[in-house]
């Protein structure tokens, strides 16, 4: 496994892996790896010739008051894990390298970037955008995986891949969860044992309102009011936002449907926790 930290000798790397007919996939992420970010490198294996992870704490797609300063970090561990799961090129830039004296190009997807997660972390999509291009210019992957944990990271992908014709295929993969339930997060480390307890209500939720649209429940104010009721019953969380939308166009549903997404985004103390499915989906 091959560890590149400069942005120059990665484009070399993957313009003479072409040369040779490879096929790169490719798995972004911010590292503190867990099964979450495994499960997407094991398909990656199988998708290309060359598996690519990149670790990198993307400082502009953190507010001025979030974790950017205790985001969790394990090197040693995120490349034990990474050659468990074959991957072949870690890249690993500072943010020096990625951002030096001068960067002030943005990309912006406007319409995907306002709701839900948007809405209280204004910039955080042009980051995450601005990010993910800048990488794919770097590592010119054939193919790049995301999760459905960031619902709405993925479908802004998506959008912005088709909108500026970059010949990358993006797949998005399954939630994977802890054994009780809550979905696995990097963030999940700062819990204490009380929130971590307290955090199960919003997987529980998840399962809740599937369970009444299953059963016919066609109404998005019963949802809602369902789902806030159990929210509500953990004093230790507070709600940032719990709605239900079209899963394309993020905008708000009238009635559920099976494209309808219901996405939830709680804080237990400092730590933002995010949650989400599709009514339809079989999961
Ligand atoms: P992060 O390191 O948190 O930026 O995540 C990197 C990638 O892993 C993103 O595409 C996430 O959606 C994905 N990911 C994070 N947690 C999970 C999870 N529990 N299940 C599936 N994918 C995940």
């Amino acid at each position: 496994m091959k560890i590149i930290t400069s942005i120059n000798e990665m484009q070399t790397t993957a313009r003479s892996l072409k040369q040779e007919g490879k096929t790169i996939a490719f798995v972004p992420t911010m590292g503190f790896l867990h099964e979450g970010h495994a499960s997407l490198l094991r398909e990656g294996r199988k998708r290309g010739d060359i598996l690519v992870l990149s670790l990198f704490v993307n400082p502009i797609q953190f507010g001025k008051n979030e974790d950017l300063d205790r985001y969790p970090r394990d090197a040693e561990r995120d490349c034990r894990l990474a050659s468990e799961c074959g991957v072949d090129i870690i890249f690993t830039p500072d943010a020096a390298e990625m951002y030096p004296q001068g960067f002030q190009t943005s990309i912006s997807v406007s319409e995907l970037s306002k709701p839900l997660c948007g809405a209280n972390r204004p910039g955080h999509f042009d980051g995450v955008a601005t990010v993910v291009t800048k990488l794919f210019n770097i590592v010119m992957p054939d193919v790049a995986l995301f999760g459905r944990k960031d619902f709405q990271q993925l479908a802004l992908i998506k959008r912005m891949v088709a909108d500026l014709s970059i010949p990358v295929t993006v797949i998005g993969m399954p939630i994977i969860r802890e054994s009780d339930g809550l979905a696995m997060s990097s963030r999940n480390a700062y819990l204490s044992q009380e929130e971590r307890k307290s955090a199960l209500v919003l997987s529980r939720t998840i399962h809740d309102i599937r369970a009444l649209y299953a059963s016919g429940e066609r109404s998005i104010e019963v949802l809602r009011q369902k789902a806030l009721a159990n929210i509500h019953q953990e004093p230790l969380l507070q709600i940032d936002y719990l709605e239900f939308c079209n899963e394309h166009s993020l905008q708000p549903s009238t009635e559920a449907t099976d494209d309808t997404l219901f996405a939830l985004a709680v804080k237990a103390g400092t730590t933002r926790l995010i949650d989400n499915t599709v009514l339809g989906e079989n999961v």
